[in-house]
């Protein structure tokens, strides 16, 4: 077995453990491996152990990675979890299943034109920036259940989910919490939270899905 999969073994059993601790049923957490600037030959390894949900952080690099690997997995989801550029939407619907970074008008705007144009049924998610971090991608907490309703009413887009990246250095619980209440507030299900450092925590306050990188992959260059 490579690093890799023995360390997706190791995070699938502490996923159970905290699901078991959370009064959550087992499985009903999925697993996002996060495989942002490894390679193909690094992630093989990992879907040959089972892995089908993935996430990358820039459409340029999925695109040069993932269409070869999901020849041979054609049920991979792929999750976008990074930033998206408007003129990039064209390119994130054809790779992408699930787009976690939906945060502002124009953006919503042009993946609803888009998925029109494409016919394909994605998944999304609205990001909220819940530190309120000038540099961080996400709608203010304040606007996000306000901004929800008019990706469904004004743009016709089926948000299905909410997703944060809390402050690095802050306690992620209360983040976790809030946005777990603003996901109750919008009327959305998904609750996208928690990385290497804080997954299990993220189980307890709700996340459906966890967004796993380094504890599998190793560190990034
Ligand atoms: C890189 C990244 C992750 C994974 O981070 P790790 O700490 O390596 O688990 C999760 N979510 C987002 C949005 C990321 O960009």
């Amino acid at each position: 077995m490579t690093n890799a999969v023995e360390q997706l073994h190791a995070v699938k059993a502490r996923i159970e453990t905290a699901e078991r601790e959370a009064k959550r049923v087992t499985g009903s957490v999925t697993l996002v491996a996060v495989s942002k600037t490894f390679s193909a030959d690094d992630i093989r390894p990992v879907l040959e152990a089972g892995q089908r949900v993935f996430g990358e952080n820039r459409v340029q690099e999925a695109q040069a990675k993932w269409p070869a690997l999901r020849e041979v997995f054609p049920d991979i989801e792929l999750h976008l979890i990074g930033p998206l550029q408007s003129n990039k939407a064209k390119e994130a619907v054809a790779l992408f299943d699930v787009i976690e970074t939906v945060d502002r008008e124009k953006i919503a705007a042009e993946l609803a034109k888009e998925i029109a144009r494409q016919s394909r049924a994605l998944k999304l998610y609205v990001q909220v920036n819940t530190g309120s971090e000038p540099q961080k991608a996400g709608i203010e907490p304040r606007e996000a259940v306000a901004f929800v309703k008019r990706c469904r009413e004004v743009h016709g887009l089926a948000i299905e989910g909410l997703m944060c990246i809390p402050p690095a250095e802050e306690n992620p619980g209360p983040h976790f919490a809030l946005l777990e209440k603003l996901a109750r507030e919008a009327g959305v299900e998904k609750l996208s939270m928690g990385m290497s450092g804080d997954y299990e925590t993220a189980i307890a306050f709700g996340a459906t899905s966890v967004r796993v990188g380094s504890a599998i992959f190793g560190s990034r260059a």
